[in-house]
């Protein structure tokens, strides 16, 4: 490399160098971010899931960051080692300042109220102490400002209560995690799994599969360590799922299906991960080895319908409408073996054929 690149003007350099240091302490307590984090210049359009920006939260903990490992304003540092010492985390507590900023700059885009340095430093003098109970409306403000409650920090005196949670982002519920107001102080590993489920379908949908299973891997990985089980096959599961919407993964997802079939004890579930393989097989492009797959199965199990309508499913898929149809006919011929959900199934392939 040319020397001229490697001049570096010292004052930019530590600089960046400081920058960088800020964003890594702040990802380093997002490690579910990180994919979405790398990502997220080269995506189009805002990046909000569920109602949460992700990269909004990052970046106001990375300014609370700067101001606590700067000093300035050094309120912002007293209050993050109050915090501290009161037993939250570098997180909470860079948190509860960050929920702070990100008050002001949502006042700002409102154009509600602009930045105002002194009532700001002195509402991070009351983060971390003893606040009382009640203040009345009229009542002098507790941050010593000489102005009534209601003009001064009424609307942010939620957010100076010390909260535990403060910094913890949760982008969704409904697969590790499970709703309810205690959802933020869920297992930590549990929140970054239900987030990263939630970014990999974010990701999948605007165009980068690529981020999308590293992401589910991560989460594969994570409760390989943990030693989980059922975490395992939900993690698998969730890469399962994506393999089979992209053909480009099948082979990734022929390798998932077979630990999938090797960790399920129940003969329905695991029917369906050997229908799952033997679609995988034809994405593949080995339509003949998903052929015999779907023969085993039958021999396996003669009396499992349903598998005879993913049969007809994948033939109908591969232009053998003909041989489809014949199979759904077939089977809807003898309602009364068939449960109602394969019934239906196969019915509305019926049709569908049908009226192509
Ligand atoms: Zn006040
Ligand atoms: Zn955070």
């Amino acid at each position: 490399m040319c020397s001229r690149y490697r001049t570096r003007v010292p004052a930019l350099d530590s600089d960046i160098e400081s920058e960088t240091s800020i964003l890594s302490a702040v990802l380093a307590d997002h490690p579910d971010l990180r994919i979405l984090w790398d990502a997220h210049t080269h995506l189009p359009g805002e990046i909000v899931i569920n109602g949460v920006n992700s990269i909004l939260h990052i970046l106001v903990e990375a300014i609370a960051e700067r101001q606590v490992v700067s000093g300035d304003p050094p309120e912002a540092r007293k209050a993050f080692e109050r915090m501290k010492h009161a037993g939250l985390s570098s997180h909470a507590a860079r948190g509860m300042i960050a929920g702070l900023i990100l008050w002001y700059i949502s006042q700002a885009l409102g154009q509600e109220a602009s930045f105002d340095a002194e009532s700001y430093a002195r509402q991070l003098r009351l983060l971390g102490t003893a606040l009382p109970k009640r203040v009345g409306r009229n009542d002098p403000c507790p941050c010593g400002s000489q102005r009534k409650f209601k003009t001064c920090c009424e609307p942010v005196f939620d957010l100076l209560k010390a909260r535990k949670e403060a910094g913890v982002i949760v982008l969704g519920n409904g697969k590790y995690i499970f709703g309810g107001p205690g959802m933020a102080m869920a297992d930590p590993g549990l929140i970054e799994m239900e987030n990263r489920s939630w970014i990999a379908t974010f990701l999948e949908t605007n165009g980068a599969p690529e981020d999308a299973i590293a992401c589910l891997r991560e989460n594969l990985a994570y409760a390989e360590r943990k030693e989980a089980n059922a975490l395992i096959v939900n993690a698998l599961q969730d890469i399962q799922v994506f393999c089979m919407n992209h053909r480009k993964y099948a082979s990734a997802g022929l390798e998932v299906t077979g630990r999938l079939i090797a960790l399920t004890t129940g003969q329905e579930d695991n029917m369906l991960y050997r229908c799952d393989k033997a679609d995988l097989l034809a994405a593949k492009g080995s339509v003949h080895e998903a052929e015999r797959e779907y023969q085993d199965i039958f021999a396996f199990c003669p009396h499992y319908p349903f598998a005879r309508y993913r049969y007809a499913l994948l033939l109908d898929q591969y232009d053998r409408a003909g041989e489809a149809e014949a199979i759904l006919k077939a089977l809807l011929e003898r309602p009364r073996d068939l449960d109602a959900e394969t019934r239906e199934s196969a019915r509305g392939l019926l049709d569908h054929i049908r009226t192509r």
